[in-house]
């Protein structure tokens, strides 16, 4: 599509990147080397995520470092070094434990980006229980299920969210055995428990039990973009890719100041926002408030944060707010921007570099794979529009389901599924509850991801679309990522979505609904406009027939279009789970 490379010199750099011949590091990368540079629990007792992330900084050289700085949506702020968080998570398994709960069991939390989430996590984590974070913006509905289909025997949660959500359905859940309230001063009954009360009385160093590699760490659902949530399991193992992608894709250096935006209740938020850089021992800010175009400009500058990692979604906020972010604000500790969820169109990486003064590197992954599996690294020349290439350890490929349970790998530039050979420490070992969905992920020792991509001939891999958003048109397959970074490069789009709709002779047309910037008017004659300018770039069997404008398309919460969405309100069909969706 026209887009130059960008490509980075090395001698620039502020700091040297960790990765800068990447053949060499793959060729030289083993997992058993990486698992050496973990610590381990002491003794040999196996291997624990909170151990790795906490616990043995906090007994280290680092016990003063600043681990986590919270910046309240009020202004407040809290800091926790490696010795707090070591003690307070220490705390929480204490309770834990006193009350009952067992390795393997399952925690979850329902609450806003506080500082008592990230306490429960690893506490959770040092029990050997299982944690399970959910957005606090559900309703009661989709918390019900989740905590229902994940045998939830704890959930941490605030009075407010108690009080609207939760009370009234307690008594369908029998397995969920106490609800922990951040924010109480009393207990409200024998099940409902005031968390600071059992905090102030609990141990504040705990010995976290012997752990197994394979034992459960996690449990994820899945976001909701193409149907029915899933519950991904993971294990403890996966920090092993936590500590990796840390090093080669976030490419964390000791003195680094690392913001995730990413809200836990997503994987991302739990892989990225709070243990991949608590592994590296460095500092991670967390905050509060939601998305901020102006807010978030001020902490980037303020906290001089230097590792960036955040969403396509936001970053087309940003596009869009009338800010000239580097004559308002002082960007100068920031050294590289990661995004992650959704496709992340040419026109925004670029954005990015001629903007913030740094491009964006998309990175590729799903809750399934723990972390991420594909990327854009610091020093490797970036193709706009690419996810990148697959991380030291990881086998991807393209390929075609065959005959027989197998598959047969696409030649270069050819779309297919996008696959990874199976058994990487952070892939998830099972979709809870759904063994056969499970097993038919698999074939011929690959995990199919559901998504198409492409390889060109470097090695450089290209999402196409996720298998069930592909349009087919008279005789074309079209992927509605490609259509929208067309569109997407017309000034006043803000935003596109494309869907197929049926249609009896050429199978589907191609049909795209636009949220344009603000200051624009979706004018009979802008959408003339945009359809010659789709031709004109695209074609006439790929560019969109029909255009519509919206003022909002449908998102997950955690900022994915929802395409399934658009096609069934096109069609009058239903609308199928929308637990996830954000305006729900
Ligand atoms: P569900 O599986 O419930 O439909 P989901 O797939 O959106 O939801 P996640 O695991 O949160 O749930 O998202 C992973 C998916 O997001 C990927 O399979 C891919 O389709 C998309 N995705 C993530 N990162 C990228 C990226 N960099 N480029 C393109 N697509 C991406
Ligand atoms: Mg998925």
């Amino acid at each position: 599509m026209g887009w130059n490379p960008i490509r980075k010199d090395v001698a620039v750099f502020p700091v040297s990147p960790h990765m800068q011949d990447y053949e060499a590091t793959c060729a030289g990368f083993s997992w058993e080397d990486v698992r050496r540079e973990l610590a381990g629990l002491p003794g040999g007792a196996g291997l624990n995520i909170a151990h790795e992330a906490v616990d043995r900084h906090a007994a280290g050289a680092l016990r003063d470092r600043l681990a986590m700085r919270w910046l309240g949506k009020n202004g407040a702020v809290r800091d926790f070094t490696y010795g707090d968080l070591a003690r307070e998570s220490s705390r929480f398994a204490s309770v834990l434990k006193g009350l009952g709960i067992a390795q393997g069991d399952r925690v979850f939390a329902l609450a806003g980006r506080i500082p008592e989430l990230y306490l429960a996590a690893l506490g959770t984590l040092k029990n050997g229980s299982v944690f399970c974070p959910l957005f606090s913006a559900f309703g009661p509905e989709p918390i019900r299920q989740r905590l229902e289909r994940g045998d939830g025997r704890v959930l941490v949660t605030t009075v407010r969210l108690y009080e609207k959500k939760i009370a009234q359905l307690l008594n369908t859940l029998p397995q969920l055995n106490r609800v922990l309230l951040t924010d109480a001063a009393e207990d409200l009954s024998d099940s409902v428990l005031s968390l600071p009360r059992l905090m102030a009385t609990a141990a504040s160093d705990f010995t976290i039990p012997p752990t197994d590699p394979e034992d459960m760490a996690l449990l994820h659902f899945t976001s909701g973009t193409t149907g029915m949530p899933k519950g991904a399991v993971h294990v403890h193992d996966a920090v092993l890719t936590h500590f990796t992608t840390g090093r080669y894709v976030l490419d964390f250096h000791p003195d680094d100041i690392f913001w995730c935006t990413a809200d836990p209740g997503w994987v991302t938020g739990t892989s990225y926002g709070i243990i991949a850089p608590l592994v590296h021992g460095i500092t991670s800010i967390i905050d509060e408030a939601d998305f901020d175009a102006e807010r978030w400009y001020r902490i980037l500058e303020k906290q001089r944060v230097t590792v960036w990692y955040t969403a396509p979604t936001a970053v087309r906020m940003l596009m869009r707010a009338a800010i000239e972010p580097r004559r308002q604000f002082d960007l100068s500790a920031l050294r590289l921007i990661h995004s992650v969820g959704e496709p992340l169109n040419p026109e925004a990486v670029v954005w990015g570099a001629q903007t913030l003064g740094l491009p964006i590197h998309d990175n590729w992954w799903q809750t399934e794979t723990g972390g991420i599996m594909i990327a854009n690294y610091a020093a490797l020349e970036i193709r706009p529009g690419s996810m990148g290439r697959p991380l030291p350890g990881i086998e991807a490929a393209v390929v075609r389901r065959g005959g027989e349970g197998g598959v047969e790998l696409a030649g270069t530039d050819e779309d297919g599924e996008l696959a990874l050979r199976s058994g990487w420490p952070s892939m998830f070992r099972g979709y809870l509850h759904d063994e056969e969905r499970y097993r038919k992920c698999f074939a011929g020792g690959w995990y199919l991801t559901g998504d198409l991509a492409r390889r060109d001939r470097d090695g450089w891999f290209w999402f196409v679309g996720r298998a069930d958003d592909i349009i087919k048109t008279a005789g074309h397959m079209v992927g509605p990522f490609e259509v929208e970074s067309v569109l997407m490069e017309y000034p006043a789009v803000a935003e596109a979505g494309v869907i197929g709709v049926p249609e009896p002779i050429i199978g589907e047309i191609v049909k795209a609904f636009i949220v344009l910037k603000d200051g624009f008017e979706g004018t009979e004659a802008l959408r003339l406009e945009l359809i010659g300018f789709g031709r004109s770039k695209l074609g006439s069997a790929v560019a969109p027939k029909e255009i519509v404008f919206l003022d909002t398309l449908p998102k997950t919460r955690s900022g994915k279009i929802m395409r399934r969405l658009l096609k069934a309100r096109e069609l009058g069909l239903p609308e199928g789970d929308t637990s996830t969706l954000e305006s729900a």
